[in-house]
């Protein structure tokens, strides 16, 4: 089943168009890889596809909802407030700055959503809480506040918050981008972790080792355009397209 359907996306601010025609299919369980220049539009298509911007555009399907439609003279026009809510909590989205609450804990910062928008009493959004910080590694900085914590573990906590959630298909805006060296290793392990349990996932990631080892399909975009995709082994293999292979000799040498 797909859990992501992008149709002909573009988007504009003002004259610069930063996506063009992007077709996009993600499968239940796929993970993708995103990888290409800076400036390309990869956080653009996440920030649409999430809700952060609107389209200009194109349609986009999240497990078999249609988030946009067109009027008779082409105008987007976005579903209901409560189609749109309904879709936005089948998407989950990890930034490369973490964006957690500076002024609440850990814990809260998870259990935040799920008491005010999910309704879930707070007693029980605790206990999800403490679940995932669990599996984090994090179950004794529930108490801590995020600037008493490394970027490796604000960033697991924000990956916790958005698995609190629950989401059908969870997307990373270069998650490793903001950490040193040394902490990238275990955000790349929590991911690897989630991809073994099956969770469908979007990956932005300058991280070309990782993203040949852990994405079913790989995709290399440049100035608004999805260039070139298809199988790890064929983008960073000899029969990617030179453009694929000029972008990845920076990353060998
Ligand atoms: P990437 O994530 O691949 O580095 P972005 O999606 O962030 O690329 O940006 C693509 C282009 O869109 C860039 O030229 C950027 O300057 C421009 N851009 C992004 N967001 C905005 C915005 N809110 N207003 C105007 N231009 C923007
Ligand atoms: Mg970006």
């Amino acid at each position: 089943m797909a859990m992501l359907e992008v149709k002909n996306l573009s988007k504009s601010f003002g004259k610069l168009h930063v996506l063009k025609d992007i077709n996009l299919d993600v499968e239940k369980g796929e993970v993708v890889a995103v990888i290409g220049p800076s400036g390309s539009g990869k956080s653009t298509l996440l920030r649409c596809i999430n809700q952060l911007e609107k389209v200009s555009g194109g349609t986009i399907n999240v497990c078999g909802t249609e988030m946009i439609n067109y009027s008779d003279k082409g105008k987007p026009i976005y579903a209901d407030s409560k189609t749109l809510r309904d879709i936005r909590l089948k998407t989950g989205l990890v930034f490369q700055n973490f964006n957690l609450f500076p002024h609440m804990t850990v814990l809260r910062n998870i259990t935040e959503a799920l008491t005010v928008v999910l309704k879930i009493s707070k007693q029980e959004a605790a206990g999800r809480a403490m679940e995932l910080l669990k599996k984090m590694g994090l179950e004794t900085k529930a108490d801590a506040y995020p600037s008493e914590l490394s970027g490796g573990q604000q960033q697991r906590v924000s990956i916790a918050r958005a698995l609190a959630l629950e989401p059908e298909i969870l997307f990373f805006d270069e998650p490793t981008s903001a950490l040193d060296p040394e902490l990238t290793g275990e955000i790349l392990k929590v991911i690897k972790a989630l991809a073994a349990d099956g969770m469908t996932m979007v990956i932005v990631t300058h991280e070309m080792a990782f993203a040949h080892d852990v994405a079913d399909k790989v995709i290399f975009m440049e100035d608004g355009y999805i260039v070139d995709e298809g199988s790890p082994d064929h983008l960073f293999g000899d029969n990617a397209s030179d453009r694929v292979k000029q972008f990845l000799q920076r990353f060998n040498s």
